[in-house]
């Protein structure tokens, strides 16, 4: 297949990270006949310096009419005056409005050989193999508002969904689960929010579309709880904005470092984005030492959801499993030194490491 790939490198380690993203497609095309191309363009602080804009009406453009966006992380200590009008982050959701992309997925799972860099214990993490979808436009992140001031003494933030939005982040979560394990677990707070009510009754609904997958409703705080207590028993979790923004962090945790966590943002028509969860580490920007296997896991997402290539996706999934099978870790994963026989690398390394078991298994 022929197809048009947006990169936005952004500032910090997302330029280091995004490069191996490119090598892994680069190779993935050759293995498997395809063509893809790829076009850079400006978003966060660089863009900031050379435009005045965090994301550039050119960047904006060429994201609608792509196939995909593979995105690096954004901002920095240079950009990080929180009183500043232009910001880093703005460029993102402008991003994620611009392209209308509701749903954001997480997929959360623990890698056996790197059961030791969780802060849980290893027995807790055996299967861990989960989802996050996290409604991404919706809910008391947008919803009115009234500031506090000096004449208005109280401030408040609402939350409130439609029908619709929430039957359409239901569709995305069932659609997951029935390309996995078939589980759907709703989080919402619906002993206490009339927004959760409505979440419920119609996820309940939707959940009538989708005869093999099985649904269970959960109360948010228990959900925060069982997802330490017996996390492999989740598989697709699907829950509103803010619930969602807890909720991943929390399971991000599970997986021990931030360099090992892909995301995905998508929508109905335009092109998903697909980057790390981590940011732009300034701590370490520059010293060739960033995990990439989070963007490269964002690109085996990129492969699966926007391209459709899932046989394809799998091969960059099990390359990632090789290279770290056969030892290899970025410091952030190595644990502490001279515990292990490992072979400490840096980012272009894992990156060669990955493609080399591409090739490898092609
Ligand atoms: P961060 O994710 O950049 O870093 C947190 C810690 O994790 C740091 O110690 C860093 O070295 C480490 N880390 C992160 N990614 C790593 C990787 N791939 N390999 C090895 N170690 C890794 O979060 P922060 O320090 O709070 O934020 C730094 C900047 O990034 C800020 O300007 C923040 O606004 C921005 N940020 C951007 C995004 C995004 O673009 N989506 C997300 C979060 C933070």
């Amino acid at each position: 297949m022929e197809a048009t790939i947006i990169t936005l490198p952004g500032d910090g380690i997302g330029v280091e990270v995004v490069s191996e993203g490119i090598k892994v497609l680069s190779v993935v095309a050759d293995i498997f006949g395809h063509t893809f191309a790829f076009e850079e363009h400006l978003i966060g602080g660089r863009a900031i310096d050379k435009t005045g804009s965090p994301l550039p009406p050119a960047t904006l453009q060429a994201c609608q009419t792509a196939d995909a966006v593979l995105l690096g992380a954004v901002g920095g200590p240079k950009w990080s005056d929180p009183g500043a009008s232009v910001r880093p982050e703005q460029g993102l959701l402008r991003l994620r409005k611009g392209l209308q992309l509701y749903a954001n997925l997480r997929p959360i799972r623990v890698y056996s050989m790197l059961k030791d860099a969780s802060p849980l214990r290893s027995e807790r993490l055996e299967g861990v193999d989960l989802i996050v979808v996290r409604e991404l436009t919706g809910g008391i992140y947008f919803g009115e508002r009234q500031e506090a001031t000096d004449a208005v003494p109280k401030a408040f933030d609402t939350m409130a969904y439609s029908a619709d939005e929430v039957a359409r982040i239901a569709r995305t979560a069932f659609e997951l689960a029935e390309q996995r394990r078939g589980k759907v677990t709703s989080v919402d707070k619906a002993n206490v929010l009339a927004v959760s009510r409505l979440w419920r009754r119609i996820v309940t609904e939707v959940a009538q579309d989708y005869p093999n997958v099985a649904l269970d409703h959960m109360l948010v705080d228990a959900a925060a709880m069982h997802l330490l207590r017996r996390p492999a028993d989740f598989d697709v979790l699907v829950t509103g904005n803010m619930f969602g923004d807890i909720l991943t962090d929390e399971a991000s945790m599970l997986a021990g470092s931030m360099g090992m966590l892909a995301s995905a943002s998508i929508g109905d028509t335009t092109s998903g984005v697909y980057e790390p969860i981590h940011g732009s580490a300034p701590d370490i920007a520059g010293k060739g030492v960033a995990n990439p296997l989070a963007t490269i896991l964002s690109v085996a997402l990129l492969l699966r959801l926007s391209l459709n290539l899932p046989q394809e996706a799998d091969a960059v999934e099990s390359a990632v499993v090789a290279s770290l099978s056969a030892g290899y870790r970025t410091p952030d994963i190595a644990g502490a030194p001279g515990t292990q026989t490992l072979h400490r690398i840096g980012t272009t390394e894992m990156g060669d490491r990955v493609v080399a078991a591409l090739q490898a298994s092609a």
